[in-house]
């Protein structure tokens, strides 16, 4: 009676999961299925969109999306995470 080992098949810590996981453009955690963004960054874009347009409310439409993420960048209260979607948004040329 011969013994048959099973262990060639048995494949532990297989990172194939891990790699079909796309990541965040701007972090590692993995992204949102239907964005390029991680749901933290997601939250990022979107409160930047509401800031864009509050600010370009106040200021009558005079205000380039350029001139919004450079005020916003440098207010005590924006985040981390807004912080690196604004250099995302000029990196891409998004800004102009
Ligand atoms: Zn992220």
């Amino acid at each position: 009676m011969a013994k048959r080992s099973l262990v060639s098949y048995q494949r532990k810590g297989s990172s194939l999961v891990d790699d079909m996981v796309e990541q965040c453009s701007l972090c590692e955690m993995p992204k949102e299925s239907s964005s390029e963004f991680c749901s933290l960054h997601n939250t990022a874009l979107r409160n930047l969109e509401n800031a864009f347009s509050s600010w370009n409310k106040a200021y009558d439409g005079k205000i380039s999306k350029k001139e919004c993420l450079d005020k916003i960048e440098t207010l005590a209260e924006t985040g981390q995470s807004v912080k690196e979607m604004i250099r995302c948004i000029r990196g891409k040329g998004g800004a102009t």
